[in-house]
């Protein structure tokens, strides 16, 4: 007999790795990785922005 047994239940879900745009000087200093399934909504967080030597609000682009 071969039968073979299919994996039931779990698959892979793909995380795309997106990246975190400063508001105030538009460029993508962070990245993250999210679940679309969970979250699919728009990311934004309050990080530190290098460029602008204070905490910005950085939302999720593409
Ligand atoms: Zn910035």
């Amino acid at each position: 007999m071969a039968d073979k047994k299919k994996k039931s239940g779990k698959g892979k879900v793909k995380r795309p790795i997106i990246k975190l745009m400063c508001e105030e000087c538009k460029r993508a200093y962070y990245s993250t990785r999210k679940n679309p399934t969970n979250t699919p909504d728009r990311l934004a967080f309050k990080k530190f922005c290098p460029i602008c030597h204070k905490r910005t609000l950085h939302k999720e682009t593409k």
